[in-house]
């Protein structure tokens, strides 16, 4: 059984050296357990927060744990009730390795035989459900609205994009790079994407909202915002679902403290910004999720692009470029066979 454990805490950005690759003896289920065995493992940005021992919404993993993660896994071997083997079963306390067992916490059965058992980690899994909550509940998208969303390839920034364009809103995508910035507007179906990379950054994206911005989804916060501040309009909504261009920061950032000019944007614009943690604020809403979801999908109104690493080994690294947007897509890892 390979397995990947937190060896130290990164400063600043992740380095294969914060992660080691340790064997163990591939454990027994007891009465009540399942063996379970890891076919894909998602890597995904809270990871980062996750590795730190800063005061967060959830524990830190500890120093030498196996790393967290959502998995899709095979049963091996049950000895749990609704569990047989040969399921396919979505787990959150599996993580980073080859073999786990479970006593069902955290633990959904798939079936025998989904159609893609990796969309239960992207789409049709938490990433999915975050954009879903997060735009239609706080930023409330209405017909004809300008809505910005940025990490705008990633799953959730292509999904919010895409549930935009549902609604009838004018969407404008966020990238970094022309190849991901022309996949958002080619195939995902956003009005504009504008490279952040860019160094008009500020002007291209005002030139692409000309009526302002109603709905700001911010995912990753830093020169972004900053863009986007002076176009928001009165009422706007700024649902806060994450901030990736800091999860690395050692720093404060360079230039004048932006703070002031945030609170008074807020206060003179009536801005509502809210931020939420998926399953904390919505788990109870996740069957009305799935269930638009999987019709979304099934007729072809919502894409979805998956970037599939091969080998558990190579975790750490893909983990560490997608901070840095090196993932075009979903980032999953393929640890084991079907
Ligand atoms: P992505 O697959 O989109 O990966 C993160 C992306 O962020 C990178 O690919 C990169 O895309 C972009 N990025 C990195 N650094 C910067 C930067 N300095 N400026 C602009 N963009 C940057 O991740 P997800 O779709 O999984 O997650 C998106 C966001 O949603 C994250 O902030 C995550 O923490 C948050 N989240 C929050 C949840 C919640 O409950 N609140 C739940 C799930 C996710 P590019 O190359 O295009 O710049």
């Amino acid at each position: 059984n390979r397995r990947i454990v937190l060896a130290s805490r990164p400063k600043g950005a992740p380095a294969n050296d914060n992660f080691r690759l340790e064997q163990s003896d591939i454990p027994k289920p007891a009465e009540g357990e399942v063996l379970l065995r890891t076919v894909f493992l998602s890597l995904d940005p809270y990871m980062r927060g996750r590795m730190s021992d800063a005061a967060s919404y959830a524990e830190p993993v500890a120093i030498d744990e196996v790393m967290v993660g959502g998995t899709v896994n095979r049963v091996i071997e049950s000895r749990l009730d609704g569990f047989a083997e040969g399921d396919w079963v979505l787990s959150y306390t599996c993580g980073w390795q080859d073999y786990a067992l479970s006593d069902g916490t955290m633990l959904v059965n798939l079936g025998k035989n989904p159609p893609q058992p990796s969309l239960a980690l992207g789409l049709l899994g938490m990433p999915g459900f975050t954009a879903y909550m997060g735009l239609l509940d706080i930023g409330a998208p209405q017909k004809g609205e300008t809505l910005v969303v940025a990490a705008a390839t990633g799953p959730v920034g292509a999904t919010v994009g895409q549930i935009g364009k549902i609604k009838g809103c004018h969407v404008v995508g966020v990238a970094g790079g022309n190849k991901k910035c022309d996949f958002a507007v080619e195939e995902l179906g956003f009005d504009a994407c504008i490279d952040h990379y860019a160094e008009d950054f500020d002007q291209q994206l005002a030139a692409a909202c000309p009526d302002g911005i109603d709905v700001y989804f911010e995912n990753v916060g830093g020169k972004v915002l900053d863009g986007v501040l002076p176009l928001l309009n009165t009422s706007a909504r700024i649902p806060v679902c994450g901030l990736v261009s800091q999860y690395n920061a050692t720093n404060l950032p360079e230039g004048p403290d932006r703070l002031g000019l945030l609170m008074g944007t807020i206060l003179t614009r009536r801005l509502k910004v809210q931020g939420f943690i998926i399953f904390d604020d919505y788990g109870h809403r996740y069957d009305e999720f799935y269930q638009q979801m999987s019709d979304w999908y099934a007729k072809g109104k919502v894409k979805y692009r998956e970037q599939v690493v091969e080998g558990l080994e190579q975790a750490p690294e893909a983990f560490a470029g997608m901070l840095e947007g090196k993932n075009f897509g979903k980032l999953v890892v393929r640890v084991g066979e079907d």
